[in-house]
């Protein structure tokens, strides 16, 4: 079992996988419809929208929150320093 690179969450079956491909290294979460990996900017919007839907919080505020959730994954980790 991997986690995805991009989100974090652990990937358990092969539909979880992008195009349910086990050899990826995000989920299906973070792809695109065409399979490649959602962008920076991408998934930092998408991060963001999530934590707005789920802690009711400020556009700013879940922006804040999905750059701290990236800092710590493998994906993005780069982008910070
Ligand atoms: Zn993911």
């Amino acid at each position: 079992m991997k986690n995805c690179i991009s989100c974090g969450m652990p990937m358990k079956t092969a539909a979880e996988y992008a195009m349910n491909d086990t050899s990826k290294d995000y989920c299906a979460h973070c792809a695109r419809p065409d399979g490649s990996m959602k962008s920076f900017e991408e998934q930092k919007e998408s991060l963001a929208g999530f934590v707005v839907k789920t802690q009711g919080v400020d556009k700013a505020v879940a922006v804040k929150t999905a750059e701290s959730m990236m800092r710590k994954l493998p994906a993005w980790a780069g982008y910070f320093s």
